[in-house]
């Protein structure tokens, strides 16, 4: 039986693919009757793809594609973010769709797993560009779309302002006030705690991680982070909130880097947030004292003392060498932000260090687990949608943290269950083989496979 993800060229789906077949060989291993099912749970359900023509501030007309990929409804409506970015294309959509499948398991939340977006570039664009954008893309993509179908909600290029305007058009075309998207603000339906909700988890999580392996926590721990978007700024926030230092944020310019022991504020994340909805770039900011900006860098490399890393930009953000010079200095603990931003020598890098077991190994927290707080949160806003009642910032965050809590007790037993050697279980074992078992046994009950 051949695992080749699609008859055409798609790298980033191929590399999702092959690193979760990878470490579900003990599982295949001991059930061999689960590779059927994993042939037929690489195959998304249905792919839309669609035309968005939309006029621009001088009333030319401008096209761009839009896509939905409705990859598995086994565990509930189909579930993920809208990416607008000029790099989105099918593969990347197909990878990210895969990985929410997994990840929207291990929420333990009824979620399906989907994603969608558009190669239309936001920057640059002026307010009433991007609401003419959404009108546009969701004129096509409301005939899809549903509360008990598939609930979009944002990703890298879609914030509050984007899902605004997109639930805004869905309601004018169908004439309903409906959650067909999550990330809405609150007073039309969103949720408290959804913007802060990856970054937050994804520092809930570490929590756990260096709780588990060492009983400390997160006071002076050294901690770099990429990107300075949505997940990164909470992120930030959250672990300066714990008393840890923040060395880094970094965007498609360059990287904004601590030069010694000094912290970003929780001032200067508030500078940087202000500065993204503008469209602006890290390097239009004085840098603060005792920070140094590097034109086209990315972080991993430039400091001689870390304690732990959270990428949180893009895929493929962190590379074997990179992955090294950070081990090199130090790092004991990485949990990811974005979707697989470390490229599988780098993953290979850090489970290396883990298995080798001493009291200094490395952990790595891979993404479908450690940023699943952002979709679990959405999970909750569909939640309260349905009730027709919003709870309390308080009330969410305690669920974020619980079901963050639990996600990361089903990596640990689940990767104590099947992963090889190493004082500590292999978390992207234990994520990988916990999210696709909940999948595949449902799937199988429901005829999917057999
Ligand atoms: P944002 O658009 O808010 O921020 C993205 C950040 O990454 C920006 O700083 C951007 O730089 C940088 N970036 C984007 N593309 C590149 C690139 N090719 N090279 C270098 N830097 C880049 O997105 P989010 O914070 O929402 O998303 C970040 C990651 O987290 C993505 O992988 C996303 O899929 C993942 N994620 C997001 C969730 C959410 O709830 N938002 C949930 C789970 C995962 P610049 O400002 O210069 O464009």
């Amino acid at each position: 039986m051949s695992y080749t993800a699609s008859t055409v060229s798609e790298p980033e789906f191929q590399q999702a693919v092959h690193e979760i077949r990878s470490t579900l060989a003990p599982l295949f291993k001991q059930s061999p009757e689960y590779e059927n099912a994993f042939k037929v749970l690489m195959i998304p359900e249905r792919i839309i793809t669609f035309r968005v023509a939309w006029e621009d501030d001088k009333g030319a007309c401008q096209v761009n594609t839009g896509f939905r990929v409705q990859f598995s409804s086994v565990l509930g409506p189909y579930k993920g973010g809208l990416r607008l970015h000029p790099s989105v294309n099918l593969s990347i959509l197909k990878f990210l769709g895969f990985e929410q499948i997994f990840k929207n398991a291990l929420t333990g939340l009824h979620m399906g797993g989907g994603k969608g977006g558009s190669d239309f570039d936001p920057k640059g664009r002026s307010d009433n560009e991007i609401r003419r954008f959404c009108v546009s893309f969701m004129r096509e993509l409301s005939r899809h779309i549903g509360a008990d179908t598939d609930v979009p909600a944002g990703d890298i290029g879609v914030g509050g302002r984007e899902v605004g305007f997109l639930f805004g058009a869905y309601k004018s075309f169908r004439n309903e006030f409906a959650g067909i998207l999550t990330g809405k603000g609150f007073d039309f339906g969103g949720s408290k705690i959804r913007p802060e909700a990856t970054g937050y988890g994804a520092v809930y999580y570490l929590e756990e991680m260096i709780k588990a392996a060492s009983g400390e926590d997160f006071k002076g721990k050294k901690t770099l982070i990429s990107g300075s978007g949505n997940v990164a700024q909470y992120a930030a926030l959250k672990v300066i909130e714990l008393g840890g230092v923040v060395l880094s944020l970094s965007d498609s310019k360059g990287a904004l880097v601590s030069e010694g022991d000094e912290g970003l504020t929780s001032e200067f994340i508030e500078k940087v947030a202000e500065l993204k909805l503008k469209g602006g770039y890290l390097k239009d900011l004085s840098a603060p004292s005792g920070f140094k900006y590097h034109e086209g860098a990315r972080p991993w490399t430039l400091v001689k003392k870390v304690d732990v890393a959270i990428p949180s930009a893009t895929q493929n953000e962190i590379n074997g060498d990179e992955a090294k010079a950070m081990v090199a200095a130090g790092l004991r603990y990485i949990a990811e932000g974005a979707n697989m931003p470390s490229t599988q020598e780098a993953i290979d890098v850090f489970e290396g260090e883990r298995k080798k077991g001493s009291d200094k190994a490395v952990w790595y927290g891979p993404g479908k687990a450690a940023n699943c707080g952002g979709v679990a949160v959405s999970g909750l806003e569909m939640a309260q949608n349905s009730a027709r009642l919003q709870w309390s910032e308080e009330e969410v965050d305690a669920k974020l943290k619980n079901i963050m809590q639990t996600c990361f007790r089903t990596c640990y037993e689940t990767g104590k269950e099947f992963s090889d050697s190493g004082a500590l279980p292999s978390l992207v074992v234990g994520a990988n083989v916990a999210g696709f078992l909940k999948v595949a046994n449902a799937a199988k009950a429901q005829g999917d496979w057999f």
